[in-house]
């Protein structure tokens, strides 16, 4: 007797074998049986004839630490089909959250109200399991987070006890279970971190077995330079490296990806274990100050305030924006504000605010940040779509979002941010199939035991006997993203169910309230 049966659909079981119709036992939480079921008998059944069937997916590159807090549905994931979230991505993480740190995270998160009383993984483990979580959780520790619980968000070396001190914060979030540390090199204070400084910390991930994960220090003008430090720190720690959304950034990089490619394969080669993830848009997002240059952020958010408030600061920055012409501003979107004052520019670039208010781009910028206290997101068109087809082609390329679970309601439905957050998953299997870009066997993969074996992920990414039961249903003919960056906050079409560890989510279109997921602990031998 199972629990659900799953007749008639088209496997795809993630491992890039060719999809084969039969049918599957799901008991409690996992899979119990695949073959010809039709004599077993079962609770619930589910008829899947003209769907595929594949291994709920693993989004290895997202944000959602703090959003499954404050809506532990997990919306805008979940309905994509995604069953497994990596956070802690971009050196910024949960935890540990101690001191400067917190202080900084509860400011950036002002607007979801939480209480944030947990200090190490253990603590922000418990506190998602009080609200429940409908997708598992793979955490990784942002390397900002270590940084600034130690040594704050000053632009300054660590003494050797400080560097200690990170160390064993570091080692005891991994003994509480971590996968591994991402680092977020654009951002403070992970820019301030030298090479040697990450070396040091990732022998720590070493240790444990765990990855490094890293939003690299350029991906345009110092993309080259960025990645051999990506490389770099691998090989000298002996851990597993994942280029974080790999792109070329401003058109005039696009001709650098070739040898971006040349280097991953090369270190590949020499048996470093490199992968890199990709949302399949063209367009980036991120915080609109970070097209500042760096000097003005040392010191926190204050000083930096304090910067665009000084307007002979403000003079020199216009020479330092003298190659952004028109054009360029008008491929930068302000996606999210806080104040309501400024909601009506949400959607417009500030090239397309300039022209209303009739003041130059430079000082729409500063203004925007200055009113908006920095809370501005932005939506950055500076990408090529043939070369995102290229990445996408590589066999060591998985999918990630880069963003976190949001909803069509709440405070998570708030301005327009990226459509990745909504469509990622479901455009790789419409559009970047239908376009022969990758087969469907090979965009599961991607999605499922590709992400699995990277971040040792036990008894998921594949369609076994003995494997938990975190499945997706899909119509491979209208599976589709619908959010764009005008409306992003769209489901997208064709994911039929959901299922996680054996219990439906996502159930024709809707979500049941089922809150089956758990934050995963990494085993290590
Ligand atoms: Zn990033």
């Amino acid at each position: 007797m199972f629990d659900i049966k799953i007749v008639g659909g088209k496997i795809y079981n993630g491992t890039l074998a060719p999809g084969f119709v039969a049918d599957i036992g799901i008991k409690i939480d996992k899979i119990e049986a695949i073959g010809d079921l039709s004599q077993s008998e079962s609770h619930e059944l589910v008829d899947a004839r003209g769907l595929a069937v594949s291994p709920g997916f693993i989004d290895i590159h997202s944000h959602s630490d703090f959003s499954v807090l404050v809506n532990p549905k997990a919306e805008s994931k979940v309905r994509q089909g995604v069953t497994t979230e990596v956070i802690g991505n971009c050196g910024m993480s949960a935890a540990p959250l101690i001191g400067k740190c917190k202080e900084h995270l509860k400011e950036t998160y002002a607007n979801y109200n939480l209480e944030m009383p947990w200090e190490d993984l253990r603590g922000y483990i418990d506190q998602v399991k009080k609200g429940g979580v409908a997708v598992n959780l793979v955490p990784l520790i942002g390397h900002g987070n270590i940084r600034a619980c130690v040594l704050g968000y000053e632009n300054k070396p660590p003494t050797a006890a400080q560097m200690e001190k990170m160390k064993e914060l570091l080692r005891a979030q991994l003994k509480q279970g971590a996968f591994g540390m991402s680092t977020g090199l654009i951002y403070p204070p992970g820019t301030y971190a030298t090479t040697d400084e990450l070396v040091e910390l990732a022998k720590v991930v070493e240790e444990f077995q765990g990855i490094y994960a890293s939003h690299m220090r350029s991906e345009g003008a110092g993309l080259i330079e960025a990645i051999k430090e990506a490389i770099f720190v691998g090989e000298r720690s002996n851990v597993s490296v994942q280029i974080s959304h790999l792109k070329t950034s401003g058109e005039s990089h696009w001709g650098k990806l070739s040898e971006a490619f040349a280097l991953i394969e090369g270190a590949i080669q020499r048996g470093v274990d490199v992968a890199v993830d990709r949302y399949p848009y063209i367009a980036s997002s991120t915080d609109l100050d970070s097209i500042l240059p760096a000097s003005l952020y040392a010191g926190g958010n204050e000083k930096e305030l304090e910067r665009l408030r000084d307007p002979q600061i403000v003079e020199k920055l216009s020479s330092e924006f003298l190659h952004m012409n028109d054009k360029d501003w008008n491929r930068v979107m302000v996606a999210t504000v806080a104040t309501d004052a400024n909601r009506k520019y949400e959607g417009l670039t500030i090239y397309e605010i300039s022209q209303m208010k009739k003041i130059p781009p430079v000082k729409v910028l500063v203004d925007l940040l200055v009113s908006e206290k920095l809370k501005v997101g932005a939506v950055f068109f500076g990408m090529s779509e043939e070369n995102l087809r290229l990445i996408l082609k590589k066999p060591y390329a998985m999918i990630g979002s880069d963003s976190s679970a949001r909803a069509h309601y709440g405070i998570l439905a708030s301005g327009k941010p990226h459509p990745r957050g909504y469509g990622t998953f479901p455009r790789v299997l419409g559009k970047y199939v239908k376009d022969k870009v990758v087969s469907l066997e090979e965009a599961v993969h991607k999605m499922t035991q590709l992400p699995a074996r990277k971040m040792g992920i036990e008894k998921r990414g594949v369609i076994e006997q003995g494997m938990y039961a975190d499945l997706v249903l899909f119509d491979p003919l209208t599976v589709d993203d619908t959010a764009t960056y005008q409306h992003p906050h769209q489901y997208p079409l064709g994911i039929k169910m959901v299922i996680v560890a054996g219990e439906v989510v996502i159930r024709d279109g809707s979500h049941t309230g089922a809150l089956p997921g758990k934050v995963l602990r990494k085993v290590y031998a």
